[in-house]
């Protein structure tokens, strides 16, 4: 059997590498054996797998000692509400920017709980850019400043971050968490749902400012509170294990074999440079985002034609390229090259969109 090319946008590609490494330790993890799958969340082996993991995450992303870093569950989309929970505690207010599919339901989430207003919104030219922004449409006394940094369905990321003054900036993180170098210290809250670039689904990231931990609203369901989590070093409750595991390894790959942060992006650069390159040149395909916002991890493009992009995307799934489809609410393609994509796999893909496009222009 050989390996496809996986441009799914999640859960989507892992390093082959780390693959091997945890099938060879399935049975027997470290000569305790035992698979972490079976370990207990308490013993000493799982501890050395979970501080290790979370030293890896602060060294990688610099992120230091104000800073508090969570192993959760439930996904982004239980973030959606465990910000405002934890967050709207003060002005019970918050801004948001929607910028695509995912910080629209972010924001309708929370809603449910506070005073939210939409200080800009792309909506009106189908999510194809990030929003341009009025400061004077923030609110000083909001709790937080929400975005989606990068937008996973339409293609687009933030190039510069606003300007929130004191107010935190919280970040929805999924996509583009571990594709660069980040400076963690321009943010209240970051999280990211694991499947996309870290391991796989089931892990939920959390980085928060220690100072904006504090007692969330009375009706918050323990396991989502920021402070019993914290105190209770994210294992109130049984933690997502063999997913801390896989990240462990995952940044254990990053940081021994591709360079750290500074050498993905450097690879996640030529990587989807390949690909806007050809679609600049492509008389058949078309970029979907607008130039100047479009995204590292998520490249989305079409034909124009529904047609077209059917066939395109069925003739790259028997070559191996698979799962190139945009995602259901906008159709289209999406090639998905997040840190386990080799450079090879978009290589063969512009080959393919080259050949496809000669075969039916
Ligand atoms: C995938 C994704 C989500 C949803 O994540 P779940 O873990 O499925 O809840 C939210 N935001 C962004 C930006 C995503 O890419």
């Amino acid at each position: 059997m050989s390996r496809v090319y996986n441009f799914s946008a999640g859960p989507s590609m892992l390093p082959e590498r780390v693959l091997r490494q945890a099938a060879y330790e399935i049975l027997d993890c470290g000569g305790c054996g035992q698979s972490v799958m079976e370990m207990s969340h308490r013993s000493e082996e799982f501890d050395e797998i979970f501080y290790s993991t979370k030293e890896r995450m602060r060294r990688l992303l610099k992120i230091n000692d104000s800073y508090e870093v969570l192993f959760l569950q439930g996904g982004a989309s239980t973030q959606f509400a465990a910000v405002p929970m934890n967050l709207m505690v003060h002005n019970g207010k918050a801004d948001y920017v929607l910028s695509g599919n995912f910080s629209e339901k972010a924001c309708r989430e929370a809603e449910k709980y506070g005073d939210v207003k939409i200080v800009g919104s792309s909506k009106e030219c189908g999510y194809a850019k990030i929003p341009t922004l009025r400061k004077r449409d923030f609110r000083g006394d909001a709790d937080y400043f929400h975005i989606c940094l990068n937008n996973t369905i339409f293609g687009t990321e933030w190039k510069k971050l606003p300007d929130t003054g004191n107010v935190p900036l919280v970040a929805d993180a999924s996509s583009y968490i571990l594709s660069r170098p980040m400076d963690v210290g321009k943010f209240g809250v970051i999280y990211a749902g694991a499947q996309k670039n870290a391991a796989p689904a089931g892990l939920t990231i959390v980085i928060i400012r220690k100072d904006l931990i504090g007692e969330p609203m009375s009706f918050t369901p323990t396991v989502l509170s920021y402070k019993v989590m914290s105190e209770s070093d994210s294992r109130y409750n049984t933690p997502p294990c063999w997913c801390i595991y896989i990240c462990g390894l995952v940044l254990k790959w990053i940081e021994a074999e591709m360079g750290g942060l500074e050498g993905i992006e450097e690879i996640n650069r030529e990587k989807a440079g390949l690909l806007y390159d050809f679609l600049e040149s492509s008389k058949l395909f078309k970029g979907c985002a607008d130039r100047g916002c479009r995204s590292l991890t998520n490249v989305t493009f079409t034909s124009g034609d529904r047609a077209t992009d059917e066939s395109f995307i069925k003739g790259a799934g028997k070559v191996g390229l698979v799962n190139l489809n945009g995602h259901r609410s906008v159709g289209g393609m999406r090639a998905s090259i997040y840190n386990a994509m080799p450079k090879e796999g978009v290589e063969r893909l512009v080959e393919f969109m080259r050949k496809f496009e000669k075969e039916n222009l």
